[in-house]
């Protein structure tokens, strides 16, 4: 770190500690560290990881949900539209049986409805970045 950050000539007479205790950088400081002040570097902010490189080399679009936010998970609504069906479908009464139904379920959700569910979050997301 100390050699990428003097070739850009941001090194400090004083130096640089490799990373603040705990990782808990001051929040109003972008050179309180080495791991910190690389991690603001322009270069570094633009770099998309080998993951979101890949599927944008193959045409595709990498969305990336928030965390914790089951509920922007399209699989979150195929999933309450799969028990759905599980609830109407009534009891059933060994495992084999609720196994078999789980699936059943699974699959009778159409496949127009869960791309209606993918369709209504890209657009949702698409409109928020406006
Ligand atoms: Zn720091």
């Amino acid at each position: 770190m100390e050699h990428i950050i003097r070739e850009r000539g941001l090194w400090p007479e004083r130096g640089l500690p490799v990373e603040c205790l705990g990782f808990r950088c001051p929040d109003t400081r972008t050179d309180c560290c080495c791991r910190q002040l690389l991690f603001y570097q322009p270069d570094f902010v633009c770099q998309k990881s080998q993951l979101e490189e890949l599927i944008a080399s193959r045409g595709h679009l990498c969305d990336f949900y928030p965390k914790y936010h089951c509920e922007l998970n399209f699989i979150e609504q195929y999933w309450g539209a799969a028990k759905l069906r599980f609830h109407v479908a009534g009891h059933a009464r060994t495992l084999d049986e609720m196994e078999k139904k789980v699936v059943t379920c699974l699959d009778d959700v159409p496949l127009l409805q869960i791309r209606q569910f993918v369709s209504f979050l890209l657009f949702s997301s698409v409109m928020s970045d406006i």
